[in-house]
């Protein structure tokens, strides 16, 4: 099998996600036979530094043997059985572990990202009905991104993905995000923020957020005491406060979670992506024990959360998250990344002596490079794309941000050719 057949067999029947079909007439699709580590590996004997964790999800590389085996134990005993009614080891092992590290009380299982979202905003807005309050509003921040279900996109601010759909959008407000990393800015931020919570606290059930960085959103980057602010905001006003760690958990940002920098405890966490080390589909939304008790009572009274997905709760994927913190045990993982998080950040200083640089910025294992002075017709991300392609490194720049989202165990060697690739690449425009 050539990289040519599979892909005329591909485009034959297959629609892709976030992409202009056409394009694939000039784009090759590139089919991938194996992976390995931080490589992918294509049927013509091309490999690719999966520089942006395949979409921000892997942390511990492809195929990796620890994980892997783990998966492959589980599967010898029970793949998937329904979990209403019913439970497994995996999945009582995996809570109690997610419930120490965050301090929450209750795990609700979905299974992507988008779902969880959609959790997280039904039951905020059905704990305020259970006490017998309708607040149909949620509050998110400018340029934020939430998925692409329609109450996550409706939450989200990216207008590329949303525009199309507003007449179909749930009732959303929006607050400023912080405009830079700035102290400054957060401050002003909170203050656009309570404005908003003065007017129309009593309508709104939550407060969604992406913490330290909005990573669909351009990778744009603000500091942590706007979550701070924010948290005390929501506490005087009465609602919730949703922490969108979906791309930022898992010690993306330098901690294990990035609402730690700020200090703050959020009323509910979304995490989805990094939880299964990149493997499998699965969410989950942690909340509090006084978030579950509004819903504790008698069938008769009808206050259960009646939401679910069939997959809820796969078994095959609570053994790779379970794999997945282990790893995160035993390697002490996020100090370990303290060290490349430097070694990136001195990296990047390069780049800011190129003319067509407008930003560098980064925020623990995310650095972000944005180009300036080209006519968005160009798609100049695309070119970037392209071209770094071809010299064996995979990046997949957002409009004119080239991001660097790679694996942990990327090599001290491989973070020097996919960044000096990527920046010969920039040079050569
Ligand atoms: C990816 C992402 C989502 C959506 O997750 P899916 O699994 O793609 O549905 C939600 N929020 C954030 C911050 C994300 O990065």
């Amino acid at each position: 099998m050539t990289n040519a057949e599979l892909m005329a067999r591909d485009l034959a029947y297959i629609w892709h996600p976030c992409t202009q079909m056409k394009d694939h007439e000039q784009i090759p699709l590139i089919p991938i036979k194996r992976a390995k580590g931080v490589y992918l590996y294509d049927f013509d004997g091309n490999r690719y530094i999966d520089s942006i964790s395949s979409w921000w999800v892997n942390l511990f590389g492809h195929s990796n043997e620890y994980i892997n085996s783990k998966i492959n134990e589980q599967l010898q005993k029970l793949e998937h059985v329904i979990f209403a009614g019913f439970t497994h080891e995996q999945i009582v092992k995996l809570s109690e572990r997610l419930c120490a590290l965050t301090g929450f009380d209750k795990c609700f299982y979905a299974d992507n990202g988008s779902s969880a979202i959609e959790v997280a905003l039904k039951m905020s807005f059905h704990y305020f009905k259970n006490r017998g309050e309708t607040r149909p509003y949620f509050v998110s921040l400018t340029n934020s991104y939430h998925g692409e279900t329609l109450g996550a996109l409706a939450v989200g601010d990216v207008e590329l993905y949303k525009d199309t759909y507003k007449e179909i959008m749930i009732k959303t407000l929006q607050t400023p995000v912080p405009k830079d990393r700035s102290l400054e800015a957060a401050k002003d931020a909170a203050k656009e923020f309570e404005k908003l919570l003065e007017k129309e606290h009593k309508n709104i059930s939550a407060f969604i957020v992406e913490p330290l960085v909005q990573c669909a959103g351009y990778m744009h980057m603000y500091h942590p005491n706007f979550l701070k602010l924010a948290k005390e905001l929501c506490e005087k006003y009465g609602i919730f406060f949703i922490a969108d760690e979906i791309a930022v958990g898992f010690g993306r940002t330098g901690t294990m979670f990035a609402c730690e920098q700020a200090g703050i405890k959020p009323d509910f966490m979304c995490l989805s992506k990094g939880l299964t080390g990149g493997y499998l589909p699965l969410a989950v939304v942690l909340t509090t024990d006084e978030v579950y008790e509004m819903f504790y009572c008698d069938y008769n009274e009808f206050k259960a959360f009646l939401h679910s997905h069939s997959y809820t709760g796969n078994a095959l994927a609570c053994a790779a998250a379970n794999a997945t913190l282990d790893i995160f045990e035993k390697e002490d993982v996020v100090a370990k990344n303290a060290k490349k998080v430097t070694y990136i950040a001195q990296k990047l200083e390069k780049f800011k002596e190129l003319p067509n640089i407008a930003d560098v910025r980064q925020t623990g294992m995310i650095a972000a490079v944005e180009i300036k002075g080209y006519d968005p017709a160009k798609r100049i991300g695309l070119q970037i794309n392209q071209e770094s392609l071809k010299r064996g490194v995979f990046i997949r720049p957002l409009g004119s941000v080239v991001y660097f989202m790679p694996p942990y165990i990327i090599s001290y060697e491989e973070v020097d050719t996919m960044i000096d690739t990527v920046y010969d690449v920039i040079k050569g425009l």
